[in-house]
């Protein structure tokens, strides 16, 4: 066994026996996870609250839109409806959406018209983005919706192509139950504020600096 030292004794008779002795290092480590058992069950019994929660995955890193859709997944498992706006991307190829967006439960809008540096017209940003808010505020308002979320929507708010206190304002007001996942770099303070759970993901390395394209599956 892991973690034992065997022992082999020569008994008074001349047979041999095996006897499994833990290590001091197992008796430590039992009586360290013992002690952290203990902390972690009384944080669990502390944690009693139930509502919907607002979550933010911002940072530089990759992976803060496939949470978000990991999120759905687990949603939808449990039977909830789930509502996606897709902000900002304009590409209807992706696999989340192939995928997630045709299962029961889901509504999945893809609202945007490219990156900022392909539209190149902040007149139009602000005229999408508006569209888009209008199917976002309807999910917000509406309890039906278990989870919503609102995919690189942290980009109108610091480009300032939505009134931030009318965004917020939705969020806060939410129906209690209703879980809201934002992504997106940069998200403001004010986003941060309001959220109960935020993840900031590092970008440590990605494979398109080193020349890799795009990778269905992995990036779409
Ligand atoms: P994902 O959708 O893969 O979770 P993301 O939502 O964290 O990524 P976005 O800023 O929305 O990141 O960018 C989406 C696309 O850009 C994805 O194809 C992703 O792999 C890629 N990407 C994300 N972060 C980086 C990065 N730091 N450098 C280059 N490409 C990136
Ligand atoms: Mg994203």
């Amino acid at each position: 066994m892991r973690g034992c030292v065997n022992f082999v004794h020569l008994s008074t008779g001349g047979g041999v026996s095996t006897e499994s002795v833990p290590s001091d290092r197992s008796v430590r480590h039992a009586a360290r996870m013992a002690r952290k058992k203990a902390l972690v069950d009384a944080a669990i019994a502390a944690a009693r609250d139930e509502r919907g929660l607002l979550l933010v995955i911002t940072g530089n890193g990759k992976g803060k839109s496939t949470s978000a859709f990991g999120m759905v997944a687990r949603a939808l498992g449990h039977g909830m409806k789930v509502g996606v706006v897709q902000f900002i991307k304009s590409r209807t190829d992706t696999g989340e959406e192939a995928f997630l967006g045709r299962q029961p439960g889901v509504e999945w809008h893809v609202t945007g018209d490219g990156f900022t540096w392909d539209t190149q017209n902040r007149e139009q940003d602000i005229a999408t983005a508006e569209r888009g808010w209008v199917i976002a505020a309807r999910m917000l308002a509406d309890p039906s919706f278990n989870l919503v979320v609102l995919d690189e929507l942290t980009y109108l708010l610091s480009y300032g192509y939505l009134d931030s206190d009318v965004v917020l304002d939705a969020l806060a007001h939410r129906p209690a139950m209703q879980h809201v996942v934002v992504t997106g770099r940069a998200a403001t303070d004010a986003l941060i504020e309001l959220a109960d759970t935020v993840s900031v993901i590092a970008d440590e390395k990605h494979a398109f600096r080193a020349g890799v394209k795009a990778q269905p599956g992995i990036d779409l």
